[in-house]
């Protein structure tokens, strides 16, 4: 693949790859994505995507890169066609007590009695957060991405090195594509399963926490509803499972009685790139300065702009 000249080269093209590429780009870099699928076929357009609370604190000591994301959010919620939109909604656990889900939003919360709740939820909060409905958010970051003057080139890498001899400055962001590329075992995935349905009219987010194998969550995005949710481990199947997708749908409908018989109208399935941290950080190999920027699970999206910040200024030696 003839991909000479850019000045940096992020492998991904996933939100944290398109997120970096936009800062690296947006500093006058020439900066190519090389990616071996487009957008629309990453884990990130299968994301939900609610931005924070994040559950990874040992990948974010103090917050600082989901309070630096969710500042972003909310400003590029003001601005048309991000798909980002700020929205309330409730968190939902069945069970009061230390498992409980956590509150430490950034915004308001209000905490909520179980008649303000459906059974078998017993105690939660409102709160609001900003949602992204990622394949519209996907398309605006590439849009802003080819505007800086970017190129995206499709390619499985297949090694690092072959990624470190495209250009001197290289930021990883293969999600689960770590484990084989870099080679690095400590990633594994963590199959997530969505259905889209009909918008039957709902206006607030849903969700249960905190999360175990299963839980009951839903979206709404104007015209449609993303509904989940699954987290199975070492799954690698990307094709939607439709026995998952019934059992995603009745366990909304018994949350939301609205929802039933609304018309399906898609399917989408994504590989959360597990790992016990998330890895960001600098490696020098052959000449070349990487910084690898892979590992964010569940939250990606929520640590996304914090993350690629931190990325773009190590490899460009500035501050953050
Ligand atoms: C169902 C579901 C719901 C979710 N909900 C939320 C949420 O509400 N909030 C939140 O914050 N997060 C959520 N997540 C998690 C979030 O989606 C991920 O953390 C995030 O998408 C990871 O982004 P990424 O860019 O690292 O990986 P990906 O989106 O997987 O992108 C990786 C990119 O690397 C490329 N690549 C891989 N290997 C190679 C190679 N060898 N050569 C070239 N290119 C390569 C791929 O083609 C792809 O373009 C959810 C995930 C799922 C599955």
């Amino acid at each position: 693949v003839a991909l000479a000249g850019p000045d940096a080269v992020v492998v991904g093209a996933g939100v944290i790859g398109l997120t970096t590429a936009v800062c690296l780009a947006e500093t006058g870099l020439r900066v190519t994505v090389v990616t071996a699928e487009p957008p629309e076929r990453t884990t990130s357009m299968a994301a939900g995507a609610m931005v924070g609370p994040v559950f990874l604190r040992r990948s974010d000591p103090g917050g600082t890169r989901e309070h630096a994301t969710f500042d972003e959010f909310v400003r590029l919620a003001t601005i048309p066609n991000t798909g980002v939109r700020i929205s309330t909604g409730r968190f939902a656990a069945k069970t009061d007590g230390p498992d409980a889900p956590p509150i430490h939003q950034p915004t308001d919360v209000v905490a909520l009695g179980p008649d303000e709740l459906p059974a078998p939820f017993t105690s939660g909060f409102r709160a609001i957060v900003p949602c992204v409905d990622m394949p519209q958010y996907l398309d605006y970051l590439r849009r802003r991405f080819t505007n800086a003057g970017g190129a995206i080139a499709l390619h499985r890498l297949g090694s690092l090195a072959e990624a470190a001899s495209l250009a001197p400055l290289v930021a990883n962001c293969p999600g689960v594509g770590a484990r084989e590329l870099v080679p690095d075992p400590s990633v594994r995935p963590v199959r997530g399963q969505q259905v889209i349905v009909e918008n039957p009219g709902l206006d607030s987010f849903f969700i249960e926490a905190p999360f175990g194998p299963s839980w009951t969550s839903f979206f709404p995005f104007g015209g449609h509803v993303v509904l989940g949710g699954i987290a199975v481990p070492d799954d690698w199947s990307v094709e939607p499972d439709l026995e998952i997708a019934d059992e995603i749908l009745a366990r909304c409908v018994a949350a939301e009685p609205r929802l039933a018989g609304a018309r399906v109208i898609g399917h989408r399935v994504g590989l959360r790139p597990a790992r016990p941290e998330v890895r960001l950080e600098v490696q020098e190999l052959e000449g070349t300065r990487i910084v690898h920027d892979y590992g964010h699970g569940g939250g990606g999206v929520t640590m996304s702009w914090g993350c690629a910040r931190e990325a773009s200024a190590l490899l460009t030696g500035t501050a953050p």
